[in-house]
């Protein structure tokens, strides 16, 4: 299990208040490595001081789409300056999201732009997020040739089709806890159908906790069901997909 490479987590969500200290001692006890990602100017800062507190968490920053009306020049600067740290391994969590609000949606994708450019710039890889925004998520890294940067759908939750496409462009796809719930048809799909080479796992904590701690708070040590479930579905051996998954997290973050 020690392995186990949690691509995506939110370790400075309020859920985790109470007892951080003992989430963070358990990945030192079950686990890698983990990406902790920023998604709001105020955490921002404190997941590159986590980081550099901690040689098994690493960090990504950037503004989440939801988050798009709290942008400022101010705020787009201090995440620019933050980029370029040496802990800091991913731009983002950035994207489009459809689902909670449409009213934003030109403001979205210029946004995204912005951190496509960053990354462009650092030479590091984006933490995607598309949600019910697929055409235009395509779209955009298309146009921007966005290729260049690279990075991970997180939480992918489009077709097999749309899933090699983007692994064509050399993007890889982050599947986390819905792939263990008893509905999800299309992440199954996707988990059975794409080279191993392009699949990362991750948990989205304290958010989508795998089966069978579906409902409870997520923390990275339970990537661990996630993993089990498409070494299953896969037909592989739980040891070799936490391997692969492991050094595709590595060969994505662009981590020795
Ligand atoms: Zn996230």
């Amino acid at each position: 299990m020690m392995n186990l490479f949690d691509t995506h987590a939110h370790i400075l969500d309020d859920q985790f208040n109470d007892d951080r200290e003992q989430v963070i001692r358990n990945i030192y006890d079950n686990m890698a490595l983990v990406v902790n990602i920023g998604c709001n100017l105020e955490d921002c800062p404190h997941t590159v001081a986590l980081a550099e507190q901690y040689d098994k968490l690493y960090a990504a920053v950037g503004l989440h789409p939801e988050d798009v009306k709290t942008y400022t020049p101010e705020g787009w600067d201090m995440i620019c300056r933050l980029a370029e740290h040496p802990k800091v391994v991913g731009i983002g969590e950035t994207g489009l999201d459809y689902y909670w609000d449409t009213s934003t949606k030109d403001a979205q994708k210029v946004l995204f732009e912005q951190h496509i450019d960053l990354a462009k710039q650092l030479h590091k890889p984006l933490v995607i997020h598309d949600r019910e925004a697929h055409g235009d998520t395509l779209e955009i890294l298309k146009r921007t040739n966005a290729k260049e940067a690279g990075g991970i759908l997180h939480a992918f939750s489009g077709s097999v089709e749309m899933a090699m496409e983007v692994i064509k462009m050399g993007f890889y796809i982050g599947l986390g806890g819905p792939v263990t719930f008893k509905n999800a048809r299309k992440a199954v799909e996707v988990a059975q159908a794409i080279p191993l080479e392009y699949l990362v796992i991750e948990t989205d904590c304290p958010y989508m906790a795998p089966v069978p701690f579906r409902g409870k708070r997520n923390e990275p040590m339970l990537v661990q069901h996630t993993a089990a479930k498409i070494a299953e579905l896969r037909g592989i051996s739980l040891e070799e997909l936490i391997e692969a998954t492991y050094q595709n997290g590595k060969r994505v973050y662009r981590l020795k």
